[in-house]
């Protein structure tokens, strides 16, 4: 039995498969904008569900679905705003039990300037 040879070949240079009777399957160009004005194209398969934001390729910011040359709008959740300390705050407490604390703190920080242990 002949002995099987492979050749060498160098990995990654070059396709073994080859593009005959490939057909790929039909493709969008989608464009998306960030807040910076720049506009970012990508390509996704017709029936792809797109995702409404990508990061822009140019300056890293999130950059959103244009539609007809305009920017979809998003759900306030999309949006990529953090949330302040304050707002995560909020979420966990209401402004009542925030007032007892402060109440609490501000009565903690006196007792202790009186004893001579002040808070800076
Ligand atoms: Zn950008």
């Amino acid at each position: 039995m002949a002995q099987q040879t492979m050749r060498g070949i160098r990995l990654g240079a070059h396709s073994l498969e080859s593009e005959i009777g490939v057909t790929y399957s039909p493709r969008n160009k989608h464009r998306y904008q960030c807040i910076n004005s720049h506009i970012s194209e990508l390509v996704f398969a017709q029936d792809a569900e797109l995702p409404k934001t990508w990061q822009c390729k140019t300056c890293s910011e999130q950059a959103t679905l244009l539609t007809e040359g305009k920017l979809i709008k998003l759900d306030l959740d999309e949006l990529k705003t953090p949330r302040s300390h304050w707002e995560m705050l909020l979420e966990r407490r209401s402004k009542d039990e925030l007032e007892e604390i402060l109440k609490e703190r501000i009565s903690y920080i006196r007792a202790r300037r009186k004893a001579g242990k002040a808070d800076v």
